[in-house]
């Protein structure tokens, strides 16, 4: 049985009876109907009326290398054939993750060498949670074990990544969160700078919240600060660079670890392979999820730091956490190849020198100077539009995000997929766009920015 037999309507139907969506207002949903995508080539998505859409997000903000790749498929296909799965308990392991463990020793910061793997990013922050009050108690220290986020930061679904996110929505429906977790001001200067601050002066404000919050705390209870370098569905937060030095000097004068969360600026999309190294941050553990397969197979993977891993292996003991899929053959197989590809491609190498300039430049230049737009900013090839309603003065549009999504909509009907997220555009392409995708990206969305402000304005 294929889809192919079933008409669209026929579809969504069926989808609307028993498939419920991730972050969706069911209601709404079925008012709508669903869009079906069916198929996918290059950087181009297709649904199945035909229909063929430039894809902005590369997928959720992994499809790194882009739809379409056969040795992938390849590399899943011949690993599934000799051995499709074994765990990786009880002293047992397969080739796959011990290979891609190494490559990923080798590409990591300095001082990251050892991997613990999982199948989301969701998972991996619950990893990295316990794995750092672990690391704390065995220092003999547990009671150092309260974790600083920041609001509106973003790292999953879980119980514990919700807990760890900041994301006000989601914890009004937790029910109670994983304690001892404490949130910050983010970084974010379009809204959150004072009038007339600098940009530098703003960076160190935000990082000093994090200082307050461990004096308020105490340094002998804190265990760590976790931070995504850029933030990603919170709106493409870029902060200035003043923010993460000055966050590093604070953890270390403190001796609190650094917990990255680059489920979405690893492996590329910030023109190195991970933010860490584009903005000199030295972390003790990194997530990663999404591109490390380009999405492709569901595998993330927890890098741990020399210091958590020495403590791990001198003091022993077990640490009892793990996933039946943790180090999944198949997964890893996949991952090994699409790595291969950002290197033989010189994916990475194209974002930092030619596409993510290009990017930075088309959008400052194309879009910037719109009527509805207040700021737009990239980091690689991630990039934000805030849409406003008055330049000016930042005032935003009635409605709480409802104007975005007017954007987003006219962008979907004029070929381009983007995501809106309160009142911000957001755009993470897949790495294999060129300057000729960016171009046609641009004239899309001004064409959807035009025609949003009509309505907006109507
Ligand atoms: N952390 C960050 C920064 C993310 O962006 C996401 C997903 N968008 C996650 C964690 C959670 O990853 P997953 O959806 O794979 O659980």
């Amino acid at each position: 049985m294929t889809y192919q037999n079933f008409s669209l309507k026929q579809l969504q139907d069926i989808d609307a009876a028993h498939h419920l969506h991730p972050f969706t207002d069911h209601k709404d949903l079925r008012a709508a109907g669903s869009r079906v995508i069916t198929r996918a080539e290059g950087p181009f998505i297709y649904d199945s009326e035909g229909n063929e859409l430039l894809d902005g997000m590369a997928g959720l903000w992994c499809v790194n290398v882009g739809y379409g790749r056969h040795e992938l498929a390849e590399a899943a296909y011949a690993q599934m054939k000799e051995l499709p799965y074994y765990n990786s308990f009880f002293r047992c392991t397969t080739p796959t993750p011990v290979l891609l463990s190494k490559k990923l020793a080798e590409i990591a910061p300095e001082g990251v060498s050892q991997v613990f793997y999982g199948s989301s990013g969701s998972e991996s922050n619950d990893t990295a949670l316990r794995l750092v009050r672990h690391y704390w108690a065995l220092e003999g220290r547990p009671q150092k074990n309260i974790i600083i986020s920041r609001k509106n930061a973003y790292h999953g679904s879980s119980v514990a990544g919700t807990s760890l996110g900041g994301m006000a929505a989601m914890h009004g429906q937790l029910g109670g969160a994983v304690p001892n977790i404490v949130h910050v001001m983010m970084p974010y200067a379009f809204e959150l700078a004072l009038p007339g601050e600098r940009e530098h002066d703003f960076g160190i404000r935000a990082a000093r919240a994090v200082e307050d919050a461990i004096l308020e705390a105490g340094p002998d209870n804190v265990a760590a600060f976790i931070g995504e370098p850029i933030m990603g569905a919170g709106g493409v937060k870029i902060p200035p660079p003043s923010y993460w030095p000055e966050i590093q000097r604070i953890c270390r004068k403190y001796d609190i670890l650094l917990m990255l969360d680059e489920v979405i600026t690893a492996y590329g999309r910030t023109g190195a392979w991970f933010a860490a190294q584009s903005m000199g941050i030295e972390p003790d553990t990194i997530t990663t999820a999404k591109a490390l397969t380009s999405g492709y197979q569901p595998l993330s993977a927890l890098l741990v730091g020399e210091r958590i891993a020495s403590t791990l292996v001198d003091k022993g003991g077990e640490f009892y956490h793990g996933y039946t899929y943790s180090g999944h053959p198949v997964a890893c197989a996949v991952a090994l190849v699409n790595l291969e590809i950002i290197e033989r491609e010189g994916l990475i190498e194209r974002v930092r020198d030619d596409t993510g300039p290009y990017f930075r430049k088309a959008l400052a230049e194309r879009l910037a100077g719109h009527g509805i737009v207040g700021e737009v900013r990239s980091f690689g090839l991630m990039g934000a539009i805030e849409i406003v309603k008055d330049r000016e003065t930042r005032e935003r549009f009635p409605g709480d995000g409802a104007a975005a999504v007017v954007v987003r909509d006219h962008a979907i009907a004029n070929g381009m997929m983007l995501r809106a997220t309160g009142d911000t555009m957001i755009l993470s392409p897949p790495l294999i766009w060129t300057r000729e995708t960016i171009d046609m990206a641009a004239d899309r969305i001004a064409r959807a920015l035009d025609l949003a402000e009509a309505d907006l304005r109507r």
